[in-house]
């Protein structure tokens, strides 16, 4: 008799996790999991390390410090025009928590939820885990566009949640304003909640201020926009986030977020509040060097032979392996590259369920130069055997 629940007993260690883990086996140059290894800006941990001696170190409020939630609003405000009031923001311990409350409040059992694919890996299982059933509908690259008729097709009556992700990890596409509102008009015309996380509108480089499905008509009140500080400071590990919602939604997923966490960290939520404060200038030179590392890799892999798909945002590129003369699907040549070549990447069939592109490789640029010199180097390296394999009719298809 097993007592455990089948959804965790079968499931593997995230895609992330895993090629870290081979990373660290095989001493190699972690382009695969997302995080920045470059400095760190040492106002922020001032300010969380002037936080932790002076502040209290007691519990928080569970829905957050009212002034990192005030300062939330006040940078959505500066940054996207958007007004959002304190009993309209929830902080989380990372934008992973606020997807897993709104999607424990939302979904109810027999839901059908929407959601894309690619897509970030714990949305599905968590929509399980509510009782509800994930409905995917397809991106396809190098556009990764979304298609109006793609999306009618997966609305059934059961369905009363969509989930997106704008910018979208892993692809770093930015939908368009046409591509939003045939989404708003998809959640309006079916009366759907959409849960969107946003964790990197922040990280953009097309030079256009994000736009968030919230703005479209009709979408205020339909709107979970969720946001997370370790994208927009470079700071992963602090797993600070928050949701933003209408004020009765955002009591309902505050419910659900104060059972399982409850509350996050107070001096990181003083640093992340003293940071969204900041002037633009501020964060200039961050996402200036995130974009110099950006052209680095791009231009050292186009280089060295590999096809590099455009990317507008996030901290990754992908690489495509049968256009850069690679036969090898995404899997063999991640789980290869880091063996042989000292290279971790993502392969982007891990964040599909079902059928879907077997020959794109995410890798993260934002390293330091030198780090990503190297990693071109060992790439191409690897590139090269890889075509010579192919010559002899091992490699190729
Ligand atoms: N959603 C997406 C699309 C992400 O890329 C990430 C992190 N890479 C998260 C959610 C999780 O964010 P956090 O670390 O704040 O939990
Ligand atoms: N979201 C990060 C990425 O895309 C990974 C987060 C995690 O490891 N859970 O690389």
């Amino acid at each position: 008799m097993t007592r455990l629940n089948p959804i965790y007993e079968a499931m593997e260690p995230t895609i992330f996790e895993y090629m870290s883990g081979l990373a660290i086996a095989h001493d190699a140059i972690n382009l695969g999991q997302g995080f920045p290894d470059e400095a760190q800006s040492p106002d922020m941990i001032e300010a969380a390390a002037r936080a932790l001696r002076e502040k209290s170190n007691q519990y928080p409020p569970a829905f957050g410090l009212p002034e990192l939630r005030d300062a939330i609003g006040r940078f959505y405000k500066r940054r996207q025009g958007l007004r959002i009031a304190r009993d309209q923001v929830v902080v989380t311990s990372g934008a992973t928590e606020a997807l897993a409350a709104s999607i424990l409040a939302l979904v109810r059992p027999g839901d059908e939820v929407i959601l894309f694919q690619p897509a970030y890996d714990s949305y599905a299982p968590m929509i399980r885990r509510a009782g509800g059933m994930p409905v995917s509908v397809h991106l396809s690259p190098p556009d990764w566009g979304y298609d109006a008729a793609a999306l009618d097709r997966a609305m059934t009556p059961r369905t009363r949640l969509i989930l997106l992700n704008d910018p979208l990890n892993p692809a770093g596409k930015v939908a368009s304003g046409t591509e939003l509102a045939l989404i708003a008009a998809a959640c309006r015309r079916n009366d759907l909640v959409a849960i969107c996380d946003e964790v990197w509108e922040d990280v953009r480089f097309d030079g256009v201020p994000h736009r968030s499905l919230w703005s479209m008509p009709g979408m205020e009140e339909r709107t979970v926009k969720i946001g997370s500080a370790g994208k927009i400071f470079g700071l992963t590990g602090w797993k600070t986030g928050w949701l933003c919602a209408s004020p009765d939604l955002a009591r309902t997923i505050g419910r659900a977020h104060q059972f399982l966490t409850f509350t996050t960290p107070p001096a990181l939520q003083w640093a992340v509040a003293e940071g969204l404060d900041r002037a633009d200038s501020w964060f200039a030179p961050q996402r200036a060097a995130w974009a110099a590392s950006r052209e680095r890799l791009a231009r050292g892999l186009t280089d060295a032979g590999f096809a590099v798909l455009p990317s507008a945002a996030t901290w990754f590129l992908c690489i495509d392996l049968a256009a850069s003369g690679i036969a090898i699907d995404d899997r063999s040549f991640s789980e290869r590259a880091v063996r042989e070549a000292g290279v971790a990447s993502i392969p982007v069939s891990a964040l599909f369920e079902g059928e879907g592109p077997r020959h794109i490789v995410r890798l993260c640029f934002a390293k330091d130069a030198a780090i990503l010199d190297e990693a071109v180097e060992r790439l191409a390296r690897f590139r090269d055997g890889l075509t010579a394999e192919g010559a002899d009719g091992a490699g190729l298809r």
